[in-house]
């Protein structure tokens, strides 16, 4: 193996400690405590251990986590009456409704509802359109944090070529406008991508969040080129015992590790930014809500 390990869970773990600074200092200074609230609505296992450590961590940085756990039969216009509440509540500086929501309620009115400047998902609308005109938003939180390991890493990214893979609007598609904020040349490629090989053969940063195990083998990886892994897919492990899983990411570790500069591994690499990321993002929350400066290297 030649490639740097990218190691995202130490540095989630320095962001969350830098945080946790800053939020100390908000309480000294201004009796400020920024607050997140978590709405989950149902019973699906893996958004209920989501939300679970999204709460842990929230407290272990100093700021209150309000927890709304809801029945799944919730009718929109109660979700929609708890969010206005949300909104209205001044303890309240971040509001994250975990996704997927049930088939009858609509993803897209119940996330557009969050008043934009709590929206710390960065999924409303109005946070989208800033972004994409390279206007001060709220950035989702996990190609946030991609951005911040890749300017870590190499300093200024200017004039790299930078192929996103995947163009989901939670990851794909704003990851490729931060890149190209930080002035990248981006491809994003998708499905219906022709030779993606020869696609992914061009770049000096790739960002893989496809949610396909395994599915960029190394010799598809430029040597030398910074691999930034966003997949988790569960597969099984016999070699653990019998029924046992393993996560892996989208793109084949070891080979592309034998040929890539730097790369995330998974676990471990850019799935603990994220929640680092919703922190430090409710933080820049409470600060503009009260016409403080925002703290410097936590947002885009
Ligand atoms: P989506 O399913 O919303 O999007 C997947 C994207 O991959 C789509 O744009 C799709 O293209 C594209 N795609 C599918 N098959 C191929 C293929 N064969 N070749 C090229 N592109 C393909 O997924 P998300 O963006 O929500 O998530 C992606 C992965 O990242 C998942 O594994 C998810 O678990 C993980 N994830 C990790 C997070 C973390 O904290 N680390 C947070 C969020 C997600 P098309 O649009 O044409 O269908």
């Amino acid at each position: 193996m030649s490639a740097e390990i990218i190691d995202g869970k130490a540095f989630a773990a320095k962001l969350r400690r830098d945080v946790a600074d800053q939020v100390a200092r908000l309480k000294a200074d201004h009796q400020l405590k920024p607050g997140l609230a978590v709405v989950l609505v149902g019973d699906d296992p893996a958004s209920q251990v989501y939300v679970r450590s999204k709460g842990k961590m929230t407290v272990e940085v100093g700021m209150n986590s309000f927890e709304h756990r809801l029945d799944p039969s919730i009718k929109e216009t109660e979700l929609l009456a708890l969010i206005e509440g949300l909104n209205a509540d001044p303890k309240v500086h971040g509001i994250l409704v975990q996704l997927p929501l049930p088939d009858h309620l609509d993803e897209d009115l119940v996330i557009n509802a969050i008043d934009p400047a709590k929206d710390v998902d960065g999924f409303h609308i109005l946070n989208v359109g800033l972004l994409g005109t390279g206007q001060k938003a709220m950035v989702p939180c996990t190609p946030l944090g991609c951005l911040m390991m890749l300017r870590n890493h190499h300093g200024s990214l200017s004039g790299m070529n930078a192929v996103v893979i995947g163009r989901s609007n939670i990851v794909g598609k704003p990851m490729a406008q931060l890149l190209l904020g930080d002035s990248c040349t981006v491809t994003i490629a998708h499905s219906r991508t022709r030779d993606l090989p020869d696609v992914v053969r061009r770049a000096d940063i790739v960002v893989a969040a496809v949610g396909r195990a395994e599915m960029v083998p190394g010799d598809w990886i430029k040597p030398g080129a910074t691999v930034i892994d966003v997949g988790i897919n569960r597969v099984d492990a016999p070699e653990k015992g019998e029924g046992k899983t393993r996560l892996v990411g989208d793109c084949h570790f070891e080979s592309c590790a034998a040929v890539a500069g730097a790369i995330t591994p998974v676990p471990g690499g850019v799935g603990p930014m994220t929640i680092a990321c919703l922190l430090a993002n409710t933080l820049t929350a409470c600060c503009r809500a009260n016409g403080l400066p925002e703290p410097a290297d936590l947002t885009a």
